[in-house]
């Protein structure tokens, strides 16, 4: 079905709020086999919305609305959809009834204007939200499908896969399936260029690379009369997939990030993790911790992001610091022994490096990172370039250094 995508919000125009939804339903439509064509961002305006709807409807079978189903006089989409179908709104007894329930649960007092929200396209099927008080709306009429959901991301999509996505598996008739295939160390490019053939070969399933933050994900996803059979087609080609990518994939769980993985895999062989951290300071702390049951594998970390912490609290040596610097790898190898003995840990690792975008010198510009992993008596130290923009080298360099714990230990 071709498919088109409308965000509705001024804000969005006016670039105070990024559009998320965009990305998220693009990503979803490409799961379900939608052609989506046009994404269209439209402000809070009733003629060129309905300008817009009449161009969509035109061109698409399919379009999706976000945004613009409040209370208020410039949450426009429903009315000005509903005029273009020529369906008048009624008034829906269980959606003014979940709207009252859940206003009072608020403790917010509720006005006429609330009510508005209660008025839905004769004929439509309603949406009912279970996270917010706008109904989202699905109009079929004469071929065309519109599809209304909330703005907030966190109504849009819980509403998305409760209607959406079993609506459209029916209208195809066919199961979706897809894995998804997590790697690090490897750019997209290249990951795309030594499975170029099997992206262009294959329809069904279809693999599709997406660049992540200092990871590739490939999405690997078919279509067929049941999920057993989605899964037959899938797994010859993540099989040679894995043959060819297989040192860089650390997942095929489209559930899990990397920090997930070095917890299970610590948990499983009963080991316990340290972090001593300069330029990342606690955000690989903060990564490790994130998981749930964390405690189970982390103690505690350092952040040691002066000299003197890193000699006081991991026995970093006057002369390496001296000699080296705080920046090398022999100084990353000092910190990674001098963590794991002070926490009494099994495995250790540590980051030091120049995040910028001040500093940096010839032999280590902004951007180098070292980083450390001590696991079975051992140390490996890496050197690494991550450009140079701060955020994005530390958090590059968290993931390098969770990937180089990953494969420590396997
Ligand atoms: P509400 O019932 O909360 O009024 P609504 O359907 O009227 O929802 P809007 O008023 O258009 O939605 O937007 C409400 C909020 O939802 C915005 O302030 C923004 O935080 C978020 N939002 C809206 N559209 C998008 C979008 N395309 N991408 C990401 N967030 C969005």
């Amino acid at each position: 079905m071709k498919t088109e995508l409308i965000c509705v919000g001024t804000e969005l125009l006016l670039g105070n709020i990024l559009n998320t939804n965009a990305k998220y339903l693009a990503e979803k439509c490409a799961e379900l086999g939608l052609s989506l064509y046009y994404q269209t961002v439209v402000g809070d305006n009733d003629a060129r919305l309905a300008e817009m709807i009449k161009a969509a409807f035109e061109r698409s079978d399919v379009v999706i609305f976000t945004g613009g189903l409040g209370p208020t006089s410039d949450d426009i989409t429903k009315e000005v959809v509903s005029e273009t179908f020529g369906l008048p709104l009624v008034y829906d007894e269980k959606a003014a009834d979940d709207l009252t329930k859940r206003l009072k649960r608020l403790g917010v007092s509720i006005t006429e204007n609330n009510f508005k929200q209660a008025y839905v396209p004769e004929g439509s099927v309603v949406l009912y939200n279970h996270n917010g008080t706008a109904p989202g709306i699905l109009i079929e009429k004469n071929g065309k499908i519109a599809i209304l959901l909330p703005g907030p991301p966190k109504e849009m999509q819980p509403m998305f896969e409760e209607y959406c996505v079993p609506f459209f598996k029916e209208c195809s008739g066919l199961e979706i399936d897809s894995v998804m295939v997590k790697l690090i160390g490897i750019g997209e490019s290249s990951a795309a260029s030594k499975i170029e053939d099997i992206i262009e070969k294959n329809t069904n399933p279809t693999v599709a690379p997406y660049a992540k933050q200092s990871q590739v994900h490939l999405r690997i996803t078919a279509r067929a009369e049941s999920s057993e059979a989605c899964r037959a087609l899938i797994d010859p080609v993540l099989a040679e997939i894995k043959a060819r990518l297989g040192e860089y994939i650390y997942t095929t769980d489209a559930e899990k990030d990397i920090e997930d993985v070095v917890y299970e895999l610590l948990k499983e062989k009963n080991l316990t993790i340290t972090t001593a951290e300069s330029c990342t300071g606690g955000l690989l702390a903060g990564k490790i911790i994130n998981v749930s049951g964390a405690s189970d594998v982390y103690k505690e970390g350092f952040v040691t992001y002066s000299d003197e912490a890193k000699m006081k609290d991991l026995g970093v040596s006057k002369e390496t610091l001296e000699k080296f610097s705080a920046v090398s790898s022999q100084c990353a190898e000092e910190m990674a022994r001098g963590a794991a003995k002070a926490a009494g840990a099994d495995v250790s690792v540590v980051t030091t490096g120049i995040a910028g975008p001040e500093g940096g010198s010839e032999e280590n510009p902004v951007g180098t990172v070292y980083i450390g992993v001590y696991y079975d008596g051992q140390t490996m130290v890496k050197r690494y370039s991550f450009g140079n923009n701060r955020q994005m080298v530390r958090d590059a360099a968290c993931v390098r250094a969770l990937d180089m714990v990953r494969r420590a230990i396997i």
